[in-house]
């Protein structure tokens, strides 16, 4: 049988984990924190188990959790949505994986932004459509504006957008909307915003969401994450905020995807979200773990490329090595004892430009062990 996604193996994070506990190598791949969720959260979610909120929940997820997504949107982002605009998936991936599929038709072109999260191109060429790349600027990986304008075509369904930006830690600016704004206004294409990382922006910044424009609304879903905000990736816990007429389409992906997700958890995290600081900290929480790595980096022949956002730093190791990036992460790996990602994998074309993504969401020990490693280099 002919595969439907033959370019498709199975993911580097996956893999860079699996490398990392063969050779029990620091794990510094794969984007997940080495610390655990709030007692008081896991706390919540054991009472709500207790309580009985065992069944179905409804299908586009909890009332009371889609009405605390709402409140938490309109303190953000001076808006508010309808609980009718707000649903509760599995992960933010699912949000993806919905919105993709209920909008993009075979033979469409869908714009992505190279270096891009893996899960994109997957997803539009399990739809038979195409993504065209975009290269983010090679200095800061910031939007090249003039080349997604030029990319746009009559193919065009849709455009890709993800900030903070994994693997580059990059943010996008209010400007950057205006341009989304401009090239989208009166088309038909679609915009998917991946903001998983809303709450992890660094140095005073905020966080420029789609859901601030009033014109891109109309036309965009923005995805989101509890995973990452509250340190359960093991959750598989996101939603999406989207217009009535998109929200439609995506409902009808959405039940016969998951159906509907773990209700005690959604009972838990609508309690939790009340209290705008068990997310507002966050920020700070991983601007003192990048600035700790980063200074116990210090002296090491690693190349920081400054990161705004997210929990991962990339790291230039021209000045040490000409190996390829995938065969250099796998080298520290076995022979150093650090996992790291290669970019490369997040480029169609497979451009190498010798740096590697570090995750620094890990207790200070962690990061500290890595640092004196990598330093030797
Ligand atoms: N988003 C995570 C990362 O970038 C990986 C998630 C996964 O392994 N599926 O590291």
């Amino acid at each position: 049988i002919e595969s439907k996604l033959p370019n498709v193996g199975i993911t580097i994070f996956t893999k860079m984990s699996k490398m990392a506990q063969e050779y029990g190598a620091i794990n510094l791949s794969q984007g997940f924190p080495d610390f655990d969720v709030a007692p008081e959260l896991i706390e919540k979610v054991c009472h709500y188990m207790k309580q009985g909120q065992n069944q179905y929940p409804p299908m586009a997820g909890v009332l009371n959790l889609r009405e605390a997504i709402a409140e938490k949107i309109e303190r953000s982002h001076d808006w508010l949505p309808q609980v009718e605009n707000v649903l509760v998936t599995c992960g933010a991936i699912e949000a993806i994986f919905n919105t993709i599929s209920a909008f993009v038709h075979s033979g469409d072109e869908v714009i992505i932004m190279n270096p891009a999260y893996d899960a994109y191109e997957a997803i539009i060429d399990l739809q038979g459509a195409k993504a065209v790349g975009v290269n983010l600027q090679p200095k800061d990986y910031s939007i090249d504006w003039p080349a997604v304008e030029q990319a746009i075509t009559d193919k065009t369904r849709m455009i890709i957008i993800n900030s903070p930006h994994n693997p580059s830690g990059a943010t996008i600016s209010k400007d950057d909307l205006k341009e989304l704004e401009r090239l989208t206004k009166d088309t038909e294409i679609l915009v998917l915003s991946d903001e998983v990382y809303e709450h992890i922006v660094f140095d005073g910044k905020e966080h420029n969401s789609i859901l601030a424009s009033e014109e891109l609304r109309k036309r965009a879903v923005a995805t989101f994450s509890f995973g990452k905000t509250f340190h359960a990736t093991g959750w598989r816990m996101g939603y999406l905020v989207g217009p009535d007429f998109l929200m439609k389409e995506i409902l009808k992906i959405h039940q016969y995807n998951t159906f509907t997700i773990h209700a005690p958890s959604q009972y838990a995290i609508a309690d939790y979200l009340k209290t705008p600081e068990n997310y507002e900290s966050i920020a700070a929480m991983y601007q003192e773990k990048r600035d700790f790595f980063l200074k116990a980096m210090e002296g090491s022949r690693f190349k920081p490329v400054k990161s705004s956002g997210t929990y991962f730093q990339l790291m230039d190791y021209s000045a040490i090595s000409d190996k390829p990036d995938i065969e250099m992460a796998e080298w520290l790996t076995k022979e150093i004892g650090v996992a790291a990602i290669p970019t490369s994998v997040f480029y169609q074309d497979g451009q190498d430009n010798k740096v590697l993504r570090f995750c620094f969401a890990k207790n200070e020990e962690t990061l500290k062990a890595a640092a004196d490693k990598l330093k030797e280099l």
